[in-house]
């Protein structure tokens, strides 16, 4: 009979997770009520926010529950249906969690267009792709000639700001971990520039190389990491520059800003007259069939590049994870199951 694996929550990490935060679980497989539907999840999607949900603390959405499995999208094909508009076979999206099997009500998954690898439903074209369309349309005021800068940058996030930013006319700096990195940021993503932040003790020398790679300043940075990054490109924004506020990654371990620091980048904010506005992508998803229709047909055709990073077998996931919140990951980093 088949079973059920699943990668439960074990305990509340400090820090940086360690593998034995998490617990590989094997169970039945769960019964399909009325309206719902049995997914055969192939592959699920890891993203730092998971970071935040192991946190038993208040925030936008519920952390996950102790021995409960991590949360988290996935894709896979339909073994049961008792929901209509789903027949066994599909192949379907939705909130699966880090499971080898889910059971999802027919209104939470969504049908997969099969002419596309279904793993780009987790990165490209799922909620990170979205995350960079989304957070640059409404909140980066983009103009050709100016100059954007993004962290992160080799990312499913990153790498779509960079690429959406350079084909509205815009210079592109990447800032990203490591040479292999800097190279497939400009090679393969088209950035203009890219910056290794690992070669830079402190936000100052990190700036001088940034300042060099954006000659006239920065006028959007679209913000996925915070930290040194944050520190060092703040007094580099241009009058009335936009920060879209994304992620923090480099704080989700716990690492504060130091208070003497705090000052200096509040007055940037204020002397430059910057727009910086928090996003969450889950208040935009009834603008995300607009973004399929606008960026799908580009991935279909290769003129937007993506790059994937797949480990092999559900048990692999919380060391992927770990690695990932590191900058381990060469690309959107996807779990086999
Ligand atoms: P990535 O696949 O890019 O993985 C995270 C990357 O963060 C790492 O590979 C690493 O890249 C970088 N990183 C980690 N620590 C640091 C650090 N101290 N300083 C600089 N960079 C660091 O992630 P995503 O593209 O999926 O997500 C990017 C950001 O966007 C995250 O902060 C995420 O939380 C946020 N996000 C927010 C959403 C929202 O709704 N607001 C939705 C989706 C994502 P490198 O090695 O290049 O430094």
């Amino acid at each position: 009979m088949t079973q059920m694996r699943s990668i439960t929550l074990a305990r509340r990490p400090k820090g940086a997770p360690v593998p034995e935060d998490f617990a590989l679980k094997t169970s039945g497989l769960p019964e399909v009520g009325e309206g719902e539907i049995l997914i055969e999840v192939s592959q699920f999607s890891l993203d730092p926010y998971m970071r935040g949900r192991m946190e038993d603390v208040k925030s936008y959405a519920p952390s996950v529950g102790l021995g409960e499995p991590m949360v988290g999208q996935g894709v896979g094909r339909v073994l049961i249906s008792k929901a209509d508009g789903f027949a066994e076979g599909d192949l379907v999206t939705g909130m699966t969690g880090w499971n080898s099997h889910a059971v999802l009500a027919g209104l939470e998954a969504r049908k997969l267009d099969e002419t596309l690898p279904p793993s780009t439903a987790l990165g490209v074209l799922g909620m990170p792709g979205f995350t960079a369309w989304v957070g640059l349309k409404k909140y980066g005021y983009m103009k050709p000639g100016e100059t954007l800068a993004v962290a992160a940058a080799t990312g499913p996030v990153g790498a779509m700001v960079g690429q959406l930013a350079k084909s509205a006319g815009l210079r592109t700096v990447a800032i990203a971990g490591g040479a292999a990195k800097c190279k497939l940021a400009t090679e393969t993503f088209g950035f203009d520039a890219a910056i290794n932040h690992r070669a830079y003790d402190d936000a100052s020398g990190l700036r001088k190389a940034i300042a060099e790679a954006a000659p006239d300043g920065v006028d959007i940075y679209f913000e996925n990491v915070g930290g040194k990054v944050l520190e060092g490109i703040l007094p580099l924004m241009n009058t009335g520059g936009r920060i879209p506020l994304i992620g923090t990654i480099a704080w989700y371990g716990g690492a504060e800003v130091a208070d003497d620091r705090l000052p200096m980048m509040w007055r940037s904010i204020l002397v430059k007259r910057l727009q910086v506005t928090g996003m969450i992508v889950f208040d935009h998803w009834d603008s995300y069939p607009e973004f399929l229709a606008e960026v799908g047909p580009k991935v279909a055709a290769g003129e937007i590049d993506y790059l994937e990073d797949v480990a092999q077998g559900i048990e692999k996931a919380p060391e992927a994870f770990i690695a990932m919140l590191k900058g381990g990951n060469m690309g959107k980093q996807i779990v086999q199951v």
